[in-house]
């Protein structure tokens, strides 16, 4: 059959969709340097197929810029389409960056956040992932046999994220009916959140060719387990130490980390309307499921709003490379960039002002923890509804200050016309619906 090679270029919206437009791989040079006419009321496209109001009507033009760092290739050696795509910043046709690019609102969190305070964020996003083509069967969790049973998906999954450049360091049978995990080390936070966004694409890319389908939805049904996207972080100087770690201080926990923890737990109700922002995401969000529901920092704690991570043998700079926080309360439904970029800035937030740390639970459950018990240690529940995480936003000036107005409100009034289409759904209906986008 007659093929003429064809590239994508993408950026993530604001519910975490990959969208972009393509041409014929030959104009690659040229497209390199004048990207791809976009338009700002695409912004506006929801997850579930609407698109809300837009203040940019039927006006404007923006350009899809590709970052040639970005760059996905990945021939499946199939005889399909080779997959190729890069991300892409949103600029003004003047070449300035757009204020509603959500790629450029991580960046400036992680200038504003060298700049200040000359250290460096690296993360990475921990996947789970529902495979529909797994055999599943009970008891598979962690089994040899559910690897063997789903066929080729894993070996070549982690080979076209190899391919992308990205190399996985683990993969897993999790707890649920055919869900997977998948991880891969730390880097700085812009390459992590394009590497989270390419290891979904290649998750897809590869169950598309196998004749099926994967699932990165928060929760495929209201009964088990959800999907979550575990945001692990450390922070690190100029000279690429590692800060996260000092053993004199209590749980370990670097004096400058406590700070940057302290602003996150401080304002992680209204976090979550950027890391769990769709109804769905309450589905998963609910006690005593190794979710975070809580605004603890925990040590060693799966269900901690934060947990402490364990690290591995080795030296004491071995150990303080590894050392590094996780955010639990976070799921596919959000954009990584975004995501990232509010926990930057509430860090920031709380580097600049020198808060304290919270003091860590150890092996306590703050759900057992009385009322006065948990306001003594800073201890909130975090929003157990989508409405009540917006509301948290709305009532957040700070967090409402870590993004550009017109971006504030573009993400507002998208997610807002999402949340009315479902309104009347049952907990079924609304994994249904979401299994079918995520
Ligand atoms: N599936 C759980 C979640 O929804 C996490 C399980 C684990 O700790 O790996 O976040
Ligand atoms: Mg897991």
């Amino acid at each position: 059959m007659l093929r003429e090679p064809m590239t994508m270029l993408c950026y993530t919206d604001l519910s975490g969709a990959v969208r972009g437009k393509g041409f014929p791989t030959r104009l690659l040079e040229k497209r390199l340097k004048s990207g791809i006419g976009w338009t700002p009321t695409n912004l506006m496209f929801t997850a579930l197929g609407t698109i809300a109001d837009s203040v940019w009507s039927s006006f404007g033009d923006l350009t899809l810029m590709p970052d040639p760092e970005t760059r996905v290739e990945v021939d499946f050696d199939d005889g399909t389409p080779a997959e190729r795509f890069f991300l892409c910043d949103v600029e003004n046709t003047d070449g300035t960056p757009w204020d509603c690019c959500p790629r450029t609102l991580l960046k400036d969190a992680v200038k504003a956040l060298r700049d200040e305070t000359g250290l460096e964020l690296r993360a990475t996003f921990e996947h789970e992932f529902v495979y529909a083509g797994a055999n599943s069967r009970t008891a598979d969790n962690y089994a040899l046999d559910a690897v063997r049973r789903h066929g080729a998906f894993g070996e070549t999954f982690l080979a076209a994220l190899a391919a992308a450049g990205h190399l996985a360091d683990s993969y897993l049978p999790e707890f649920a009916a055919g869900q997977f995990e998948v991880t891969v080390p730390p880097a700085p936070a812009l390459a992590a959140c394009d590497g989270a966004v390419v290891l979904r694409e290649m998750a897809r890319a590869t169950a598309w060719r196998l004749g099926s389908s994967v699932s990165f939805s928060p929760r495929l049904s209201p009964e088990g387990l959800g999907s979550g996207v575990h945001i692990h972080f450390s922070l690190w100087d100029e000279a690429g130490n590692p800060v996260s770690h000092d053993a004199s201080r209590a749980h370990g926990v670097g004096e400058k980390a406590g700070n940057f923890l302290a602003g996150i737990v401080s304002h992680m109700p209204a976090l979550l309307a950027f890391t769990a922002p769709s109804p769905v995401s309450y589905l998963r969000l609910v006690p005593h499921a190794w979710t975070g529901i809580w605004s603890n920092i925990g040590v060693r704690d799966r269900e901690a709003g934060i947990r402490i991570c364990p690290t591995f043998g080795g030296s004491e700079e071995a150990m303080a490379r590894q050392f590094n926080f996780e955010y639990r309360a976070a799921d596919a439904t959000a954009n990584p960039y975004l995501a990232l970029a509010v926990i930057i800035r509430a860090g920031l937030a709380g580097l600049r002002d020198g808060c304290a740390m919270p003091e860590p639970t150890v092996e306590e459950d703050p759900e057992a923890m009385s009322e006065e018990a948990r306001q003594a240690r800073g201890i909130v529940r975090l929003p157990s509804s989508v409405d009540q995480a917006f509301a948290a936003l709305e009532a957040d000036e700070t967090v409402k200050s870590f993004l550009p107005k017109p971006l504030l409100a573009a993400y507002l009034a998208n997610k807002r016309a999402e949340f009315e289409i479902g309104r009347t759904w049952t907990p079924e209906e609304i994994c249904r619906r979401y299994a079918e986008v995520y």
